[in-house]
């Protein structure tokens, strides 16, 4: 086990136990480090559970070229408040929140003062990410984090917690365009691209919403789930070409959640007049577009991330009053290697989510 001797050296730290990647084979192993004590505005979170996004996996192979190692990954975390700063009015000890992508921002700025701390320039992220004091973050697969309260929301009681962790990145990552684009209601057609982690809480959030959804996906073994577990109202497999010609021009907008390269100007073709096709897949590698795939019919293409944290508490209260979770696969930490291998090769369905309040500990050497 190795240890993270610069940040273990400053005062007060507390120490923290998680898992973490040396290197970009991506391979995780645990590993001590320590954590800040909590600040005024502060809360120190017990994490329960933390779900595993494509986004982990990406930074675990260092896929962005930006990786910081030892990096521990996740922001999909829920947990019990377990101390709080002098100045916290949001929380109280024991009660259940949830941490996502990003643990602070400039606060001051123009994103920042519209709630939409996602595109403030100076956005930090849970994990890779560089505190103001310098140390980086390391995210949920680890035993706690604290994070400014600004950067927790409120898991409301009737959410099943496991199930509810996921949201924190997938669900507001699918939830936040939806609403920007103007894609939902009943007079909505949207297509959901790509049925993983994000897709399959995109359909049920679509659901909730009353609009008409249809998944395309790259296969047809999906299909069953998505028409009948998740409810969707359509499936067509992106590689059959007579399904995607019978379906153009059908749809008002698409949020295309595929994480690997792919061609999107068949996914424009499935576009109304007008239509949005939303990117959400980080993928590195350029798309192939052509000027006039958007100009007959004035089409855009657009992407979009996560979301403000005020948008990701009312997507987390809607969740909870439309019954929308995410589809999960509980696993214990010292299954995290397999679960990488498994989620790259397009093996779950559709999330996986570590316990770790009951599995973490019993890994520490
Ligand atoms: P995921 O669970 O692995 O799902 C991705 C889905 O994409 C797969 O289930 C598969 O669906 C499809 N797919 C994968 N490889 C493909 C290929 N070569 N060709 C066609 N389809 C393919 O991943 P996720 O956690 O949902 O994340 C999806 C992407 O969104 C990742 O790149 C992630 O980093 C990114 N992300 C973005 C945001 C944001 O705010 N923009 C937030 C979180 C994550 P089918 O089997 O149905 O084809
Ligand atoms: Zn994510």
């Amino acid at each position: 086990m190795e240890r993270s001797s610069s940040s273990e050296e400053r005062e007060q730290s507390i120490e923290a136990f998680g898992w973490a990647a040396r290197d970009s084979s991506g391979y995780l192993s645990p590993f001590v480090f320590s954590r800040r004590k909590t600040g005024a505005e502060e809360v120190r979170v017990k994490v329960l559970y933390c779900g595993i996004c494509h986004s982990d996996l990406h930074c675990l192979k260092n896929e962005w070229h930006s990786s910081i190692y030892p990096l521990v990954p996740g922001h999909e975390i829920v947990g019990e408040v377990s101390d709080i700063g002098s100045k916290v009015r949001k929380f109280n000890l024991g009660d259940k929140v949830g941490v996502g992508c990003i643990v602070d921002s400039r606060r001051a700025c123009e994103s920042c003062r519209e709630d939409q701390e996602n595109y403030c320039t100076k956005a930090v992220a849970t994990y890779n990410g560089v505190h103001h004091d310098g140390t980086v973050n390391y995210g949920g697969y680890s035993d706690h984090i604290v994070v400014d309260e600004r950067y927790a929301v409120k898991i409301p009681h009737t959410l099943p917690l496991a199930s509810a962790a996921p949201l924190l990145c997938a669900g507001i990552s699918v939830y936040s365009p939806m609403k920007y684009f103007g894609l939902v209601g009943p007079d909505k057609h949207i297509g959901i691209v790509g049925l993983g982690g994000l897709g399959h809480i995109g359909v049920r959030f679509a659901k909730a919403f009353g609009t008409r959804v249809t998944v395309v996906s790259s296969t047809s073994g999906k299909s069953k789930d998505a028409l009948e577990t998740l409810g969707a109202d359509g499936f067509l497999v992106s590689t059959d070409e007579d399904q995607m010609k019978g379906a153009m021009g059908t749809m008002d907008g698409i949020i295309d959640t595929v994480s690997a390269s792919h061609s999107i100007s068949p996914l424009i073709g499935l576009l109304k007049p007008n239509g949005k096709l939303v990117l959400l897949g980080a993928t590195e590698k350029p798309f192939d577009l052509s000027a006039f795939s958007l100009i007959i019919g004035r089409k855009s293409v657009a992407g979009s991330g996560i979301g403000g944290m005020q948008e990701t508490q009312e997507m987390i209260d809607f969740a909870a009053e439309h019954g929308v979770k995410a589809e999960i696969e509980i696993i214990s930490m010292d299954y995290v290697n397999t679960a990488m291998d498994r989620l790259a090769k397009g093996d779950v369905r559709y999330r996986f989510v570590i316990d770790i309040a009951n599995t973490l500990a019993a890994t520490r050497p």
